[in-house]
């Protein structure tokens, strides 16, 4: 036996004995295991799988053991996601720290800043936010006004953020802040932000669903001592364009994870639209399906391509913009084509006349539309693409 199928044997036989029963059904929402020190484990096996996988440094496969990650190489990771995937097994933690912020600090951060956060990432200790948006500063980020003072021993930060995902139950903010008013991009700084401060409020932001992911976040006289400053002074915008790169990277494969690659789409229509000879029976739905299908395939086979094609920590750089870019609009695809294959049925908002899977399908439909908006919107990926991947002129 190869050393890699050893790893596999390995990996199937901690996974069977660590991988509680209940991690190994379809998560519901208010199970999500987001971490951080107010977390509240509705189900304890979501935190026992949590610690389990943290103790292997499995919640960031490819980090450096150094830092509390699982060391692995591409080709172990690789065979460490089939055998979660064979198992169905839940994500042991959801992290905006291991999606986003991890990879930029371990390309910029100093070893101390690396020693004190990536650790606390891995084993989900403390829960992330990102400080990027304002009123005013969406697309155009560099127009952010969040203004930071340096006092000599610490920094001050007086400003308005906007858009950030649920701060009120975070418990750090990862956020650009104005450190030089003359310059737009070159005095941008990146800073690490404790919520738990009385200069910093979260107010949560209602949506028409009744649901606030989102808040409002507010700094007055906030401090941040000079240690966490990440990088240099007013240089803060290279990585907060490498951390839009993994972000967006992160938002175009989760259509594919959450079964965006069209895998259960035909049993779906066979049972809403009915089937003959095995077969989805309406031929222009039959072509749909097959038509999402393809095109999931392809793109998840082009985006596992490129990803294992990049270097390793340098991300895909542009080319992330015609990922996040595809990814989502085929996420909304999918989306609408689950709908109209529920037909009425995929319209339900409450009541006992639908399904759990029913009323879940308009919710993720409305979520879908977010996807091609965060993280830079449809619109801006495509300027990116036509300017840096195309090299077109402005
Ligand atoms: C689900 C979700 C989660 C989010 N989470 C966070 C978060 O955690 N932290 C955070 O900081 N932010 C977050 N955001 C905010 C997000 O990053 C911004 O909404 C996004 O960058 C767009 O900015 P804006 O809303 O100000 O729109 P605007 O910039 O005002 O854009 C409005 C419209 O104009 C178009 N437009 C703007 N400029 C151009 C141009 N040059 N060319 C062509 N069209 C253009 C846009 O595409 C858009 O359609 C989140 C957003 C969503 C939807």
């Amino acid at each position: 036996m190869d050393a890699l199928e050893q790893f596999r044997a390995d990996t199937r036989a901690w996974l069977e004995e660590n991988c509680p029963p209940s991690m190994r059904t379809p998560m519901p929402e208010d199970e999500s295991p987001w971490g951080g020190k107010r977390a509240v484990w509705k189900n304890p096996e979501s935190k026992q799988w949590l610690d389990a996988m943290a103790s292997k440094g499995w919640t960031a496969p490819q980090w450096p053991s150094e830092y509390g990650g699982g060391g692995l190489s591409k080709e172990e990771n690789k065979v460490l996601q089939q055998e979660l995937r064979r198992i169905k097994a839940r994500p042991a933690l959801m992290s905006f720290g291991i999606w986003m912020l991890g990879p930029a600090l371990l390309e910029f951060a100093n070893e101390e800043q690396k020693k004190e956060h990536l650790p606390k990432i891995v084993r989900g200790e403390i829960r992330w936010c990102q400080g990027y948006s304002e009123p005013g500063a969406g697309s155009d980020l560099a127009g952010l006004q969040t203004k930071c003072e340096d006092k000599g021993d610490h920094y001050l930060v007086n400003g308005q953020k906007i858009w950030t995902s649920y701060a009120d139950k975070a418990d750090w903010i990862f956020a650009l802040v104005r450190t030089d008013t003359n310059v737009k991009h070159d005095g941008i700084s990146f800073l690490l932000i404790d919520m738990e401060q009385d200069g910093v409020e979260a107010r949560p932001i209602t949506m028409i669903s009744g649901a606030s992911p989102f808040c409002e976040t507010f700094f007055t006289d906030a401090t941040a001592p000079k240690g966490n400053l990440v990088g240099e002074l007013n240089k803060g915008w290279t990585i907060a364009k490498r951390l839009l790169q993994h972000e967006r990277e992160m938002i175009s494969g989760m259509g594919m994870g959450s079964g965006g690659g069209g895998t259960g789409l035909a049993d779906l229509a066979k049972d809403y639209v009915g089937q003959a000879g095995g077969k989805i029976s309406d031929a222009t739905v039959r072509d749909s399906v097959a038509r999402q299908k393809m095109d999931s395939h392809a793109f998840g086979l082009t985006l596992q391509r490129t990803t294992e094609e990049a270097k390793a920590g340098q991300g895909t750089g542009a080319a992330s913009s015609i990922f996040k870019y595809y990814g989502t609009e085929l996420n909304k695809r999918r989306n609408e084509l689950i709908i109209e294959l529920m037909g009425t049925q995929g319209l339900g908002w409450e009541g006992d006349s639908f399904s759990e899977a029913e009323l879940s399908a308009p919710r993720s439909w409305l979520r879908s539309k977010g996807n091609s908006i965060e993280g830079g919107t449809t619109e801006v990926q495509l300027n990116v693409i036509s300017k840096r991947v195309l090299g077109l002129p402005s």
